[in-house]
């Protein structure tokens, strides 16, 4: 699975409405990549601090500040 997909996938795994292949597949991407474990965190905070869950509730805004902050960490991470 690839970052970009995870992060599509972020809300129904925080909503739990994943199908059990699919989660497993994310849980598996999740264990091995730092960028997206930061993300989910991310979404998690701000899924609290909105509180609500709803991807089309999640102002714009926001998501692309999470979006912003996601791709920041994947260039430090391959930065030498
Ligand atoms: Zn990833």
């Amino acid at each position: 699975m690839k970052c970009r997909e995870m992060v599509e996938l972020m809300t129904d795994y925080l909503e739990g409405t994943l199908a059990a292949g699919e989660r497993l597949r994310f849980d598996e991407h999740i264990a091995g990549c730092d960028g997206c474990r930061a993300y989910l965190e991310q979404m998690r905070k701000t899924v609290r601090a909105l509180g609500r869950l709803t991807e089309e509730e999640i102002p714009q805004q926001v998501k692309e500040q999470l979006l912003d902050a996601f791709r920041n960490w994947k260039r430090k991470s391959t930065a030498p």
